[in-house]
């Protein structure tokens, strides 16, 4: 019952109250900073070269406009167009083609009265410029749609624009743009509060662009919770005064006719009365109340041009960090970390580098390591946020410190990252299962969530207190449960994960992208490798990873003392590369069993070239991972780097294992050490069989098994998301 009830809190669909509440807090932020440049930016307002004034001496224009963003808005535009009439004026509505059904008999009745009808894109969600040929193919149908509306203008949703893609509509006038807005989407200005002339390309004619002058009503009564019109009186006598064009829209969806029932985001459709009211009153000879299309028709050509690929401006110029315009329209990801620190978690240092190659702007979160002190770097152009490393803790207080202690840092982390660039994806890698969490505030600002599961942590638990399935335990599968349903894409390890999970938390498959760890081949290419057989002296035996309970190193332990002390095999040395919590307890029992002569713990090695040049060199790679409910499942990144490395390995034949490491391995019934070492004692023994394993592992790794594979599932979570993009305003 407890899960079901905290399932619905946590839901996507978070009360519109809260969303709003969120975005308030977002934008009175952003407020502070923006304060010179909105709601005016004096840099907009000078007149384009050539400008010879309004029609009949007009000193400003006045041209308004509304978007109509689902059934509420339909249903208003009705009284507001009773309200407009009224007061004499006549203007433009946009209608969401695809979204919901569009009634041609009001489209009709609106042109009968005089009013102009205009195209609010195909569907309201952010994904019309996300590349050139879905921008293409949507083209079409909007060429369709105006056609069919006799319409000639367009706006863009969510103001997202591309000024020399939109040549390819048959529009006379385009208006996704403003003169200033900070807290849009893609807040590049166009910086004039005058139309603008984009010529066409390719011998297409052109088109007028008409940026909105005047805030939109959502920012000033819902977000900015404004009670009066001040702001647009104010803007609105900047722009007359300066003899501009004061663009305006509303919503229709966003006013309530009644001041009962009034909806959380909604304000009283009086305010834009009193707008109407205040131009009549005020500017009643001096302004030329237009509809959009009439400016477009008015505006001479080639006034104003907007030279083709620079079509807006850097905005604002002022605040240092701010990228280039194309880069505002880049998507942003943010990966959050907790158990490991990046570059050094492998898994989640190639999929921020797959994110990157997909053009979109990546940033991680995660704790400092004593290989990564510094707090921030910038690593390919990935940039890293660390926060400090809680470092000793124990105990059931200590872990739950230790997370809360996680969970404040990250939650700092995300807001300084969003509030410099907001991210549409949050990517969060267990364990633990808790960054849903923090996802759930961004989900509310329109951010998608990918889980991505590094471990199954109800098994990892279990490893370590087997057999103890009580509260712990069923609150560790719970929490998996939340992150899966709350998540947007599941990016999983293997196949094995791939159906588990799915299978206990009821997720549909097609929710779940298997993103393998496989080794990337490029990094082993690099790496000078000895000779074949190159290397006189003992037997290098070799295991690289971590030394933690689940691991398996004190197996290895076992192993070799039984490949001594019963096999009699003397001739070999190994290595173990790496640290962890069971370090000195496993070094103490090698040194109890008298191995120490043979066994030699290189500690961790931070440069991972270093790492690379020890595997490559190495005899014999072992992975002595014991069968648990964990391992059974798991893809071990140090079996997929031996054999990428061409190493023959001696593994425990655990079904995953067996799975990747297939023809390149000698796999031994889990748990009997006597075949472990005997399996090391035959590989030391028999070269050729080194080779053959090791060619296969080469093969395997070269085709089936390359990062290239999990590369391409790891684009198609992100491409199935995107596509899935929130709706916003
Ligand atoms: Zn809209």
């Amino acid at each position: 019952m407890l899960s079901h009830t905290l399932y619905y809190y946590l839901k996507p669909v978070v009360p519109r109250r809260v969303q709003i509440a969120v975005r308030r807090a977002v934008v009175r932020h952003q407020l502070r900073r923006y304060r010179e440049v909105w709601p005016i930016d004096e840099r907009a307002a000078a007149p384009p070269e050539g400008w010879e004034g309004w029609p009949d001496g007009k000193k400003f224009a006045l041209v308004l406009t509304h978007d109509v963003e689902g059934p509420r808005g339909l249903a208003n535009c009705r009284p507001l167009m009773e309200m407009e009439k009224d007061l004499g004026f006549r203007s433009s509505f946009n209608f969401v083609a695809e979204e919901y059904p569009v009634p041609m008999e009001l489209l009709h009745q609106m042109r009968d009265q005089g009013f102009e009808v205009g195209l609010h894109g195909l569907s309201h969600d952010g994904n019309m410029f996300r590349s050139r040929r879905a921008f293409e193919e949507q083209a079409v149908r909007i060429n369709r749609y105006l056609k069919e509306w006799g319409a000639t203008g367009f706006r863009a949703p969510s103001m997202y624009h591309d000024l020399e893609w939109l040549s390819d509509l048959d529009i006379s006038y385009d208006s996704s743009t403003f003169d200033t807005d900070p807290f849009e989407p893609q807040p590049d200005a166009l910086c004039t509060i005058f139309p603008r002339w984009i010529p066409g390309r390719d011998g297409r004619k052109g088109y007028v662009e008409l940026p909105y002058t005047l805030p939109q009503d959502f920012t000033l009564f819902i977000l900015l919770q404004e009670r009066g019109i001040d702001i647009w009186k104010r803007k609105l006598d900047w722009i007359a005064e300066r003899g501009g064009m004061a663009l305006l829209i509303t919503h229709p969806d966003y006013m309530s006719f009644s001041e009962c029932g009034k909806h959380a985001d909604q304000y009283p459709a009086r305010l834009y009365r009193e707008f109407l009211d205040h131009v009549r009153s005020e500017y009643y000879d001096h302004c030329w109340p237009a509809q959009p299309g009439q400016v477009g028709e008015f505006w001479p050509k080639d006034i104003g041009r907007v030279a083709s690929g620079s079509p807006t401006r850097v905005w604002p110029e002022r605040t240092p960090g701010r990228v280039l315009a194309a880069d505002e329209k880049r998507r942003h990801v943010l990966f959050i970390v907790e158990n490991q620190s990046v570059p050094y978690d492998r898994r989640v240092w190639a999929e921020a580098r797959s994110a990157k190659e997909m053009d979109l702007d990546v940033t991680v979160i995660c704790p400092t390591n004593e290989r990564a002190r510094v707090r921030y770097e910038s690593i390919e152009g990935i940039e890293i946020f660390r926060y400090p490393e809680l470092a000793g803790t124990s105990g059931r207080s200590g872990i739950a410190f230790e997370y809360l202690h996680a969970f404040f840092w990250q939650t700092l982390l995300s807001w300084k990252v969003y509030l410099r660039k907001p991210f549409q994806i949050v990517h969060g890698a267990n364990p633990p299962d808790d960054v849903f969490l923090l996802a759930a505030f961004f989900r509310l600002l329109g951010s998608r969530f990918v889980y991505d599961q590094h471990d199954l942590s109800p098994e990892l638990y279990l490893t370590k207190y087997p057999g103890r399935r009580g509260l712990l335990y069923r609150v560790l599968l719970l929490l998996e449960r939340f992150s899966c349903r709350t998540a947007h894409a599941v990016v999983t390890a293997n196949d094995s994960y791939r159906r588990i999970t799915g299978d206990r938390h009821g997720i549909s498959q097609e929710k779940i992208f298997v993103v393998r760890n496989d080794p990337d081949l490029n990094e082993f290419r690099k790496i000078q490798r000895p000779n074949a057989g190159g290397h006189t002296g003992p037997t290098e035996l070799l295991y690289v990873g971590s030394i933690n309970p689940q691991d398996g190193v004190d197996v290895l332990v076992e192993t070799l003392s039984c490949l001594v002390n019963h096999l009699g095999e003397r001739d070999f040395r190994c290595r173990v590369v790496g640290g962890g919590e069971h370090l000195d307890a496993v070094r103490h029992r090698a040194n109890q069993l008298g191995l120490l002569g043979f066994l030699d713990f290189v500690g961790v090695i931070r440069d991972r070239g270093i790492v690379l040049e020890r595997i490559c060199a190495a005899d014999i790679c072992v992975e002595p991972a014991p069968d648990n409910e964990l391992n059974r499942y798991s893809t071990f990144i140090k079996v997929m780097e031996y054999m990428a490395a061409g190493k023959p390995v001696v593994a425990f034949d655990l079904p995953e294992t067996r799975f990747s490491a297939r023809g390149a391995a000698l796999l031994v019934p889990p748990g009997d050490i006597g075949a472990f070492a005997s399996a090391i004692k035959r590989l030391i023994h028999d070269f050729g069989l080194r080779q053959r394993l090791g060619e296969a592992g080469l093969e395997r790794t070269g085709t089936d098994l390359k990062w290239d594979t999990a590369n391409r599932n790891m684009k198609r979570a992100y491409k199935s998301i995107m596509k899935q993009e929130t709706k916003r305003k």
